[in-house]
């Protein structure tokens, strides 16, 4: 049975308010929650029943795993897709997993100098525990040097964590290099492909990855749910003690409707990934482009090409970043300053310090994320209004006053 969702359209959000706010929160496509709803009300038996109510819930579990494992390129996906509550608990459970089942063969574990807080926070959780962590530089375009990944690589080197595509300034990595290096050191790697996933292509086993990070919601799938694929054989071992569920490598019971939700935007993402890619590709440089070829003092952040189709990061200098949020939601826009987790407290960002971006220069940034909701006459609203809002706050702006005695005035 299915339930119709009658009074539950996207079309009244895009006619009401422009949102290149997407990697703060993605809708759930009615398409998607149209099929999770018999799963909370009347198929909702537990994929560990061995009763038909239970079994009908494990065969949903089933192909969810297959849709999420054909998007990604898993060749067996009910031995090497797992279901978590979010990329974070993903991520936390490849580096926490990963490091406490090898700490025999080795301590030390590299990740990028640009990952999410969750990577970065669940290292100094290792850090506490006796591991070593080397954090890898990258270029100012965001990309990681494999040389410098090489000369990381120690004897007791077990895992690299390196993300396919950052959330802030777009930059793809050429991950099957790193592959490369990793395959031929005998070292894991994980990828947190929380961003790009359904965005661009990956294939776990032609990249030669071991760990895979696998959003929802930005697939426009339910929030609560995440995903990973480990490579059957990778040794790992669970974060989350209970009753055993899938494969004992994460417990509790499942939320199937979710999980549901997840396949489902899986094999959406999958279908529309390349004709959205390409709309989102146009609209992402029109921003870029035209911001930077029409307003003075505009930087673009992240690789020109190597970028996510659905990132613009610009530096705009002279104006601080949450006041040109507001005067755009003024205008019915929304945008954000950057990483959603940190875009509240005004803690300035971690990856385009990384970029060599001054700090000066770090409090004038705007991240637009689109998504396949957006259309182009959107983007040429944000480009009528743009220009005008920089210009009045650059005319109350100090920095941008002064800004041929910066200089000077560093120098005190
Ligand atoms: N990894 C990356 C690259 C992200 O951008 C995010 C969230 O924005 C996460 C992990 C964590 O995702 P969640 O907050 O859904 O757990």
């Amino acid at each position: 049975m299915s339930i119709g969702l009658k009074n539950y359209s996207l079309k009244n959000e895009r006619e009401n308010r422009i949102n290149f706010d997407y990697s703060a929160g993605m809708p759930v496509d009615p398409v998607i929650v149209d099929e999770m709803i018999p799963y909370m009300t009347t198929k909702y038996g537990n994929p560990s029943s061995l009763h038909s109510f239970g079994q009908e819930a494990r065969v949903a579990l089933v192909d969810a795993q297959r849709r999420v494992a054909k998007l990604i390129g898993s060749t067996d996906p009910e031995r090497e897709i797992y279901f978590t509550s979010s990329a974070t608990e993903s991520n936390n459970l490849a580096l926490r997993g990963v490091a406490l089942r090898n700490k025999k063969r080795g301590n030390h574990v590299i990740i990028s100098a640009i990952e999410h807080v969750s990577i970065r926070n669940a290292a100094k959780y290792l850090q506490l525990r006796g591991f070593k962590i080397t954090i890898l530089p990258v270029g100012e375009d965001g990309i990681v040097d494999v040389n410098f990944l090489k000369d990381a690589i120690e004897p007791g080197t077990i895992l690299a964590s390196i993300m396919h595509a950052n959330n802030e300034i777009g930059t793809i990595q050429p991950i099957e290099e790193i592959s490369s290096v990793t395959q031929n050191e005998g070292i894991l790697l994980h990828v947190d492909a929380t961003s790009s996933t359904g965005k661009i292509p990956i294939d776990v086993a032609r990249s030669g990855i071991d760990l895979l990070t696998i959003p929802s919601n930005d697939l426009s799938g339910p929030k609560g749910v995440g995903g990973i694929f480990i490579k059957d054989g990778t040794p790992i071992e669970p974060i989350i003690f209970g009753g055993g569920q899938q494969r004992g490598l994460r417990s509790a019971s499942e939320d199937v409707a979710a999980i549901v939700g997840m396949g489902k935007a899986a094999e959406i993402a999958e279908r529309r990934m390349g004709s959205d890619g390409k709309r989102l590709t146009r609209m992402r440089d029109k921003i870029m482009d035209s911001v930077s070829e029409t307003v003075e003092g505009v930087s673009v952040y992240g690789h020109r090409e190597h970028r996510l189709p659905n990132n613009a990061m610009i530096g705009i200098f002279g104006v601080e970043g949450e006041q040109a949020i507001m005067e755009l939601d003024k205008n019915g826009i929304s945008a954000s300053t950057g990483s959603a987790c940190a875009s509240k407290n005004l803690d300035l960002s971690h990856v385009l310090e990384a970029i060599g971006v001054n700090e000066v220069e770090r409090y004038g940034t705007i991240l637009f994320s689109l998504s396949r909701w957006n259309r182009e006459k959107e983007v040429d609203r944000l480009l009528a209004v743009l220009p005008r809002i920089i210009g009045e706050l650059r005319e109350i702006s100090p920095i941008w006053k002064f800004r041929d005695r910066l200089e000077e005035f560093y120098a005190g």
